[in-house]
């Protein structure tokens, strides 16, 4: 493909009356010609602040139309959006606007109990590169949105002109599931091919809508869901400035949206709702992607037939490859789409590897996932010895992820390397245990991990949700799995919480529920 600009004007022209862009924080709709005048408009605004191909802008707010105004003023003229997650405090801001170089930063005032403003200006020292901060809220902001001149026009055409593909255009930093965010460098090329390819396979056109309540700072919305929709014409639908199960279900039934996108946990909640007794009309649902992080058969199954997706589908990827890297299709047998993530997607390569030698095992043996192709990133920005170890000789993605492919090529995620048990020398992925524990009729959500034990090195430990008003225990548990799964595989602990620790990706942060186990286990 080609530059995120390129091919958003080409989209814009095709499409100039239909609605491209919908914000229900204030209930207002942009055509293709309104949106692209917009990001025109910021573009030049952007230029007036100083900005140059090349320099780094940052972006901290939560989900809302200037967000992606942002996204594409910026690509338009070829900076690199540094996009920031919205639950940073002033340690990690100050890490990534320093680590990457950022000069100018657009932000909200507040959000929620996060005083965006106050942080930002709590870091400046820490922030030598940092010029300038700008506020949605501000007249300084409504003065970049000002209608631009000629001439800054056609430098924007000029600057836009000699940009290429291949030229790096976002920093996103890694959700810090296992450790402390990477900067992840991307290009037009990276993340624009990775959203089309995306939206290309759930059949968008401009008649879709595409519902965002995942957060855009992270690949899943800002690629899978604003890049598709300017490759394709699709709208992009915002239900809220963070995810709500109740706003999202509105919006969908609101702006008729065909698509709707979310981690595990987010569906598991509009399926909540829906359980509660609430109604929304989901009629005009036919599509939309669950990802992230590992997607229970049972919660699949649930979206497709409650909540009127028939054509969802399953993608795994990883911020590092753009994201995605296997998706399933439409007319994948059943079994396969609501148990695998599908096949390799168009123009990329995948294989199962042996994580030391990096051989590739043969079908059916669970191995490390690597990716090679168009959607490996260009690096870590700024750190070529962490971006040696994650791109091996051959430029094959170390993922960290254990896979097996069947031999008609279809991958299951079992596992993070890093989250497998070792439990008396047997690898025990918590994932089958996990999927297990859904089949129990009073458990919700399911969890498990590895905690230290003296005899068998490791032990199980589930943390479950379960069903108000009902209880569980080990013992239960125990009863429920005997004979269902080994002996070896079933919980020795379990604990029941009303939540798990999360990232703001709505990921499960199994390292902050292993500290824990370790605290109160003593
Ligand atoms: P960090 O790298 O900072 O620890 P992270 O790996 O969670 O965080 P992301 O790049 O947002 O950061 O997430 C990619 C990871 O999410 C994958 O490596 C994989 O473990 C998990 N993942 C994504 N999609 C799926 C899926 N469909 N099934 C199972 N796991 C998935
Ligand atoms: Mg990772």
């Amino acid at each position: 493909t080609d530059t995120i600009g390129r091919t958003f004007a080409a989209t814009a022209a095709k499409y100039p009356d239909v609605a491209a862009l919908i914000d229900a924080a204030v209930d207002r709709t942009w055509t293709w010609t309104e949106l692209r005048r917009d990001v025109l408009a910021l573009a030049a605004g952007m230029m007036r602040h100083g900005v140059q191909p090349g320099d780094r802008v940052g972006l901290w707010a939560p989900n809302r139309f200037e967000w992606v105004l942002t996204q594409f003023a910026a690509a338009e003229i070829g900076a690199i959006l540094v996009v920031i997650n919205p639950s940073y405090r002033r340690h990690e801001l100050a890490y990534a606007l320093k680590q990457s170089g950022t000069s100018l930063v657009l932000s909200a005032e507040r959000f929620r109990d996060s005083e965006y403003a106050v942080m930002l200006n709590d870091v400046r020292d820490q922030t030598p590169d940092l010029r300038e901060v700008v506020l949605f809220e501000s007249d300084a902001f409504t003065e970049m949105l000002a209608e631009p001149s000629a001439d800054e026009l056609a430098t924007i055409a000029d600057i836009a002109a000699g940009l290429k593909a291949e030229d790096p255009i976002n920093i996103q930093y890694t959700s810090g599931t296992t450790g402390s965010p990477k900067g992840v460098t991307l290009t037009h090329l990276n993340i624009g091919n990775n959203g089309y390819m995306v939206g290309a396979l759930l059949d968008y056109t401009e008649a879709d809508r595409i519902c965002l309540p995942v957060p855009f700072y992270h690949c899943f919305g800002m690629v899978m869901g604003n890049l598709a929709s300017i490759s394709l014409g699709a709208a992009m639908v915002i239900p809220g400035p963070a995810f709500d199960p109740k706003a999202t279900l509105a919006a969908v039934e609101k702006y008729r949206c065909t698509s709707l996108y979310g981690v595990p946990t987010m569906f598991i909640a509009e399926l909540a709702l829906l359980d509660a007794g609430s109604e929304f009309d989901l009629s005009s649902l036919r599509t939309g992607i669950m990802a992230g992080s590992p997607c229970p058969e049972q919660v699949m199954r649930r979206v497709i037939d409650e909540m009127n997706m028939s054509q969802v589908s399953i993608c795994y990827g990883m911020t590092e490859t753009s994201p995605v890297s296997t998706q399933t299709r439409m007319d994948d047998a059943m079994d396969l789409r609501v148990a695998t993530v599908g096949r390799v997607c168009p123009h990329l390569e995948i294989k199962i590897a042996d994580p030391i030698t990096g051989e590739t095992l043969p079908y059916g043996e669970t191995g490390e996932f690597r990716t090679r192709g168009y959607s490996v990133m260009k690096g870590y920005w700024n750190d070529p010895e962490k971006t040696a170890d994650a791109i091996d000789g051959d430029g094959w993605m170390r993922t960290g992820d254990l896979g097996v492919m069947s031999d008609d090529g279809y991958v299951r995620i079992t596992g993070r390397i890093k989250d497998m048990v070792i439990r008396g020398g047997e690898n025990i992925y918590p994932r089958e245990i996990e999927e297990f524990l859904y089949t129990h009729p009073d458990i919700v959500d399911a969890q498990v991990i590895g905690v230290p034990d003296e005899k068998y090195g490791e032990e199980l430990m589930a943390w479950v949700r379960v069903k108000d008003g009902a209880e569980i225990t080990a013992d239960a548990i125990r009863e429920f799995a005997t004979g269902h799964i080994s002996r070896h595989k079933i919980p020795k602990y379990v604990h029941v919480v009303d939540e798990f620790p999360m990232t703001v990706t709505g990921k499960v942060r199994k390292v902050e529920m292993r500290e824990k186990s370790i605290e109160f286990l003593g």
